[in-house]
C-alpha cells in the first residue's frame, strides 16, 4: 500500500513537475554602484544557481563597457575624445546610446546624457557633499546639449562635439543591463523571475502561476508603500529625489538634473513608469521626472503601451489612464 502512494506521488511529480516543486530563490549583491535583487522561482537550486551567476555577469560585462567612471571603458574613451575625434563603439552601446538621444527628443531635453558634462561640480557621496557656485554652473551648462552628440550609424561611432563635454549613462545602462540579464537567465531556462537593480525592475512570468505582487515605494516613508501592482512580463522603474541626496541650510538637492538649469529638478518627488522593456523604463522616469507632472503625464500618454504614476513637489499622486483601475491602494497603506 504504502509503496503503491509513492510511486503514484512520483508518478504525478513526473507529469506535473512545474506543480510541484517551485521554490523561490533569492540573491542580492551590489553591482553598477547599486543594489541588485535576483529572485527566481524555480524546481532545480542548480539551474538557479547557474542562472544567478549568468546574470552577474552580465551586470558586470555591461559595467565594464558602460561606465563612465572606470578608465578605459568604451564610455570613458568617448569622454576623453571629445573635442577631438569619434570613437567606434561596441554595438549594443550604440544602441543604448540611439534609444538615449531618442528619450532626449521626445523629452525636449530634459533627459540628456550629456548633464555627465557637470560632474565635478555637484558631490553626492557622504562627507564630500558639494553645491556648486552660480557662476560655477553659468560656466559649465553650455557643455550640456545632446545635440552635440554625433551619433554615425553606419561608421557606428560616437562624437561629442565640444570639448570638455561628456556622456553619463546612470538612467539609462542599468535598466538595460537588467533585461540583458534576464535575458540570459530565460535562456537557461529560467521562466519566471525578478532582477531589480536600484529602481529598475524586471518582472517575468509568474510565482505559483500568479502575476508578481510589486509594491511601489512611497517618496516620504519608508514603511508606507503608494501601493501595489500585480504583473507579469513587464519593466517597471522608478526615480526619486530620496535615493541620491544630501540636505544643505535646509534645501535639498537630489541627482536628477534640469539639463535646462543645471540644478536637481523640482517638479517631481517620485515618478514610476511602466514600459515593454527595462532600458525604456529607467530612461522615462528620469525623463519624465525632469518634465515635471503636467508634461510628464502628456509624454506618457503620448507614448503607447507606456503606464506611470507621478508623486508631484506636493505629494500628490496622480496616475495614468491606463493603471487608475490596476493599483490596489488599500493594500498599500
Ligand atoms: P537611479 O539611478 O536612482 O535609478 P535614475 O534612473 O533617475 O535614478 O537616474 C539618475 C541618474 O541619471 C543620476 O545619478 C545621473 O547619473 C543621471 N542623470 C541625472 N540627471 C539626468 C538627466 N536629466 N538626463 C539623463 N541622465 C541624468
Ligand atoms: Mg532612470
Amino acid at each position: 500500500m504504502r509503496k503503491t502512494v509513492i510511486l503514484l506521488f512520483i508518478l504525478y511529480l513526473i507529469l506535473f513537475p512545474s506543480l510541484s516543486f517551485a521554490r523561490v530563490f533569492e540573491k542580492n549583491t551590489v553591482l553598477m554602484g547599486t543594489d541588485i535583487e535576483i529572485i527566481i522561482s524555480h524546481d532545480s537550486e542548480e539551474k538557479v544557481n547557474t542562472a544567478f551567476d549568468a546574470a552577474i555577469g552580465e551586470f558586470k560585462r555591461i559595467e565594464n563597457e558602460m561606465s563612465e567612471w572606470i578608465e578605459g571603458t568604451p564610455v570613458s574613451n568617448i569622454n576623453q575624445k571629445a573635442g577631438k575625434e569619434a570613437v567606434v563603439v561596441p554595438e549594443e552601446l550604440f544602441k543604448v546610446i540611439a534609444t538615449a538621444q531618442k528619450v532626449s527628443e521626445l523629452s525636449n531635453g530634459a533627459f540628456d546624457i550629456s548633464w555627465a558634462s557637470m560632474r565635478g561640480l555637484w558631490k553626492f557621496g557622504k562627507g564630500e557633499e558639494r553645491v556648486p557656485s552660480p557662476e560655477e554652473i553659468r560656466q559649465r551648462l553650455p557643455l550640456v546639449n545632446y545635440k552635440n552628440i554625433e551619433l554615425d550609424e553606419v561608421k557606428r561611432t560616437v562624437f561629442l562635439k565640444k570639448e570638455g563635454m561628456a556622456i553619463g549613462l546612470g538612467a539609462i545602462a542599468k535598466g538595460y543591463a537588467v533585461d540583458m540579464a534576464m535575458q540570459k537567465m530565460t535562456n537557461l531556462g529560467v521562466k519566471n523571475a525578478i532582477i531589480k537593480a536600484g529602481g529598475d525592475m524586471r518582472i517575468q512570468g509568474t510565482k505559483d502561476g500568479e502575476p508578481w505582487d510589486v509594491g511601489i515605494k512611497h517618496p516620504r516613508d519608508r514603511k508606507k508603500l503608494l501601493g501595489k501592482l500585480n504583473l507579469s512580463n513587464i519593466s517597471i522603474s522608478t526615480s526619486g529625489d530620496y535615493e541620491r541626496y544630501f540636505i544643505k541650510d535646509g534645501v535639498l538637492y537630489h541627482h536628477i538634473m534640469d539639463p535646462k538649469t543645471g540644478y536637481p529638478s523640482r517638479g517631481c518627488q517620485s515618478v514610476t513608469i511602466l514600459a515593454p522593456d527595462t532600458m525604456t523604463s529607467d530612461a522615462l522616469s528620469t525623463a519624465v521626472f525632469v518634465l515635471g507632472p503636467e508634461d510628464g503625464m502628456r509624454l506618457i500618454k503620448s507614448l503607447s503601451g507606456i503606464e506611470g504614476i507621478i508623486v508631484d513637489s506636493n505629494g500628490h499622486v496622480h496616475y495614468s489612464p491606463g493603471l487608475g483601475k490596476g493599483v490596489d491602494r488599500r493594500k498599500g497603506q
